[in-house]
């Protein structure tokens, strides 16, 4: 019996050890990445319902890694943040935004605004907002060109500087948006504390509301608040026309989805930009 426990325990235990050093090589490979600036921005449009034409546009960090193939943001993120490394990612995606955005303006091309995601922890930087606006000079760009998607997890932060950078950001005229509003938090006493200008309806509520009527209640809930509270809403996911129909009829008037455009390269989306915007 001792010697299958021991043998139980190895098992497990080279397992464990298999996984911690997979991670711990996916760790350098981030950090190599960010050093040397080879991760990428995909870009996806917003759209205006109304008069279809370009609302905004969502930045979205892609990681082609050599043996490691694509990775999913949605494990390197994570990564990111548990080790450490969120806040020069968060940097490097603003940088990069205001970048991109600037060089497309010099282009002739007329893209209103970008959006880039930022992890609660790149507002534990007391000098976020400087920074901010530091990268916004440095392109010519005004704060009213710039979005902050954050999502409710900020709330779950106790850090004492969170609030006070989202009011200083706001204060500057810098964009505050709400990502994926309705799944995470219980409360909505919130929307009363954060100086909020957009509510993102989530993609699970576009998906599921043709088919269930809780979905349903809930689109109509957050096009009502966001009318009612003067943010600007805009509804994610939506990947068919039977959806826009929908959310048109609700009163939606900006969107995002496959139905529009995939995240797009840079140079894919400089070409949909001369195809699509007068
Ligand atoms: P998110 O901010 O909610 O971004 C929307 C996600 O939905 C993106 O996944 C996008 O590619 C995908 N999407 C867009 N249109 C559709 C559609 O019509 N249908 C479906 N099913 N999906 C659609 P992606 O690019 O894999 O990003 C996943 C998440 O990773 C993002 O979710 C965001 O939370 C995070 N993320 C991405 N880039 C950054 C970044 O630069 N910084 C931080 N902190 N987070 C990031
Ligand atoms: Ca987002
Ligand atoms: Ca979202
Ligand atoms: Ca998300």
């Amino acid at each position: 019996a001792k010697a299958n426990g021991r043998s139980h325990f190895s098992f497990f235990s080279d397992e464990m050890n298999q996984l911690a050093q997979e991670r711990l090589a996916l760790e350098t490979a981030l950090r190599e990445a960010l050093q040397q600036r080879t991760l990428t921005l995909h870009y996806q449009p917003q759209i205006n319902l109304e008069s279809g034409r370009l609302h905004g546009i969502e930045a979205l960090a892609r990681w082609h890694h050599p043996t490691f193939g694509n990775v999913s943001p949605m494990r390197f993120i994570p990564l990111a943040e548990e080790c450490g490394l969120i806040g020069q990612l968060g940097q490097w995606a603003l940088e990069e935004s205001c970048r991109q955005l600037a060089a497309w303006r010099r282009a002739g091309l007329d893209v209103p605004a970008i959006s880039v995601n930022l992890s609660p922890t790149n507002f534990h930087n007391l000098e976020l907002t400087r920074y901010i606006n530091d990268t916004l000079s440095e392109h010519a760009l005004a704060p009213r060109d710039l979005t902050l998607e954050i999502t409710e997890s900020v709330l779950l932060d106790t850090n004492p500087s969170t609030l006070r950078t989202l009011n200083e950001v706001h204060a500057q005229g810098i964009g505050l948006s709400m990502d994926d509003f309705g799944t995470g938090y219980s409360s909505l006493g919130y929307l009363r504390r954060l100086p909020l200008d957009e509510l993102k309806l989530d993609k699970i509520f576009v998906h599921d509301m043709e088919h269930d009527e809780t979905a349903l209640a809930l689109t109509h809930a957050v096009i009502r608040i966001g009318e009612s509270l003067k943010m600007t809403v805009v509804a994610e996911g939506v990947e068919t026309q039977a959806q826009r129909e929908l959310l048109e009829q609700q009163g939606y008037k900006v969107a995002q989805g496959y139905l529009f455009s995939r995240p797009l390269a840079p140079e894919q989306m400089e070409d949909w930009l001369r195809r699509t915007v007068d």
